[in-house]
């Protein structure tokens, strides 16, 4: 074997919160105390590198902010919030970076939910005469007795098959499904929508994950996992946004990484990575990238990806080759990818509520805009007027691909210009959605001062790399428009969105398959391969999927478990 000299220490893939934190974590620990981290180390201090391929740090958290604002408008296309419960993201944003976190509105009572063309408001939601549903007599009574409302029906059916379930949340309840065996089968092996629909009609179930906002929260997906999931949206959730819009949190740790003397490089993406011997003749790592004729060697490599961007790798070296490494396949194939699709857009004036009464929190629906948060409205410091004002579409599973046919580019692998690993064919790629809406920059109420966040002009960027097709606003104008039981409203100014189903992501976010036992699957995901220095961590097989929280349970299990680190000193040991 080739004898080569390494170029860093310990090399992470992957700039989301996964990476970055992970990074952060290593480079803070080695500053602490040198001696931690001496088994890697090649030279006196800890060389460590953090690789992007996109030319932004942050992966599936992105803050976008529109033009001529008076104030920020900081909009979410990825992950928006964290919920208290969460304790590696509540204790890193509230202990250790003293980031403000204001509570997020949500379930407003006057908020609406218009299903099957039927226009309610959110408290008619325990009204079985009201709903536009079948519903049996139990099922209505239940309603009518204050036993659940109808947003709730899948954690009543979870209660009426597990009453053992009751008043448990997180690791606590995660611990107790663990144990459940149900017909003779380990709850595990069930899929969620076979489980509640012993117990709960088809009507309930359908009105359930209208109205919860996630078709994905019924899905047949892995019954332990999936219940836990579900009971992170119970109606007693408590829900926080970041100051400034979450990149603030990877931006932070960006920040501190790089001035403790970390590297971060972007715009670079890794295509393969093998085994080499370094200048002691320990075990490491060979990486090449595109477009870069010299491979990067390292120590150890930490793959901080998501599913899909894991399967684009060159499957080749000790690890991603299936027939030297099967059981990295095995795992790989434990989650499922699902699709959540944002769509922001901007009017001259917040018509909705003068129309519809509605102001903060989200409105739901059946059609395939399903939820819709108010997001904010800009106002004239001196006068109090209302100026501009921004909804946030948000949708999952079918309703992505509604909005899918109305993409710029034909779906497929590579699809994403950010993936610039493999060179796209664009004069084969224009066809009729091409046409992009067009942006119509209405000037601000008033100047107020200049932006007060540092990062002000990358969110900006974020928001003009992210226009929306025509024909996609003119649909989901048209469809909130009849959410709100209107005729006419006020075009769009602006809009954005972004396709989390693109490469490299491949998904928004990633649900287990049943039959798999997550907390078995997911510390083995962490080193696939014993003996080479290959870790994994991330979203996708966490036990927090869909949440920044997954990102870094498993960070925590690769630092703590691989390299040794102890618990962050600021974690707090009692979950608010
Ligand atoms: C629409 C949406 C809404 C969400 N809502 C929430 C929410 O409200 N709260 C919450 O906590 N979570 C939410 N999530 C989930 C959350 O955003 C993710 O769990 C988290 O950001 C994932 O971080 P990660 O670091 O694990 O992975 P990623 O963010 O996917 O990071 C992976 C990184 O690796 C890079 N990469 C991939 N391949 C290569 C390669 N070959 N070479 C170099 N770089 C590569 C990618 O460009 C990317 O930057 C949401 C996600 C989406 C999409």
């Amino acid at each position: 074997m080739k004898q080569v000299n390494s170029d860093f220490d310990i090399v992470v893939i992957g700039g989301g919160i996964a990476g970055i934190y992970t990074a952060w974590r290593l480079i803070m620990a080695d500053k602490a105390d040198p001696s931690n981290l001496k088994k890697w180390k090649k030279k006196s201090n800890l060389r460590i590198a953090v690789y992007e391929g996109s030319d932004r740090i942050g992966g599936r958290l992105l803050t976008a902010t529109p033009p001529n604002f008076n104030s920020e408008m900081n909009c979410e296309l990825g992950g928006m919030r964290f919920v208290s419960t969460q304790k590696y993201i509540s204790s890193l944003v509230i202990n250790k970076l003293n980031i403000d976190h204001p509570l997020q509105a949500v379930g407003e009572p006057i908020n609406i939910i218009y299903m099957r063309r039927k226009l309610l408001r959110s408290y008619q939601l325990c009204d079985p005469d009201a709903l536009p549903y079948n519903l049996t007599e139990e099922e209505k009574l239940a309603l009518k007795s204050g036993g659940t409302t109808a947003d709730n029906f899948l954690g009543w059916a979870v209660l009426k098959l597990l009453p053992g379930a009751a008043g448990l949340a997180g690791e606590e309840l995660e611990q107790y499904l663990q144990t459940v065996i149900i017909d003779g089968t380990p709850l595990y092996e069930h899929g969620f929508w076979d489980l509640v629909s012993k117990v709960l009609s088809h009507e309930a179930y359908t009105i359930a994950i209208k109205a919860v906002g996630y078709d994905v929260l019924g899905s047949n997906t892995n019954a332990v996992n999936c219940i836990t999931e579900y009971f992170d949206f119970t109606p007693t959730a408590q829900f926080y946004l970041i100051d400034g819009g979450y990149d603030v949190v990877p931006w932070t740790l960006k920040k501190q990484f790089e001035e403790a003397g970390g590297k971060v490089l972007t715009g670079k993406w890794m295509e393969s990575f093998d085994e080499v011997q370094l200048e002691d003749k320990s075990k490491g790592v060979e990486m090449n990238f595109y477009k870069q004729s010299k491979p990067v060697n390292a120590a150890a490599l930490i793959l901080a990806m998501p599913q899909r961007s894991l399967e684009l790798l060159r499957q080749t070296g000790p690890v991603m080759d299936p027939a030297r490494a099967p059981q990295l396949r095995w795992m790989m194939n434990s989650v499922s990818p699902i699709g959540l699709f944002k769509m922001i857009l901007v009017y001259d004036r917040p018509w909705w509520e003068k129309k519809a009464y509605v102001t903060r929190g989200r409105s739901l629906t059946d059609l395939p805009v399903r939820q819709l948060y108010y997001w904010g409205v800009e106002i004239d410091p001196k006068t109090g007027n209302q100026g501009k004002a921004v909804l946030m579409a948000y949708n999952d599973s079918e309703s992505t691909t509604f909005w899918s046919g109305f993409r710029i580019a034909p779906s497929g692998p590579n699809d994403d210009d950010e993936w610039s690993g493999i060179e796209h064919p664009s004069h084969l790629m224009l066809h009729k959605n091409a046409v992009l809406f067009s942006r119509k920059n209405k000037p601000a109420l008033q100047a107020a001062g200049g932006p007060k966040d540092p990062w002000f002009s990358l969110k900006r960027k974020n928001w003009d790399k992210h226009p929306a097709p025509k024909r996609m606003v003119d649909e989901m104008h048209k469809q909130i428009m009849e959410m709100h039981g209107v005729t006419d409203a006020p075009e769009p100014i602006d809009a954005a969105f972004k396709n989390w189903g693109d490469d490299p992501y491949g998904a928004a976010v990633h649900f287990w398959n049943s039959g798999y036992k997550s907390w078995e699957v997911m510390p083995a995901m962490t080193k696939p391969v014993n003996d080479f220095p290959c870790f994994i961590c991330g979203e996708a097989w966490s036990e927090n999927q869909t949440w920044a929280e997954g990102s870094l349970q498993t960070a925590e299990i690769v630092l703590q478990k691989h390299f040794g680190l102890s618990e962050p000193d600021w974690l707090s040991k009692k979950i608010k």
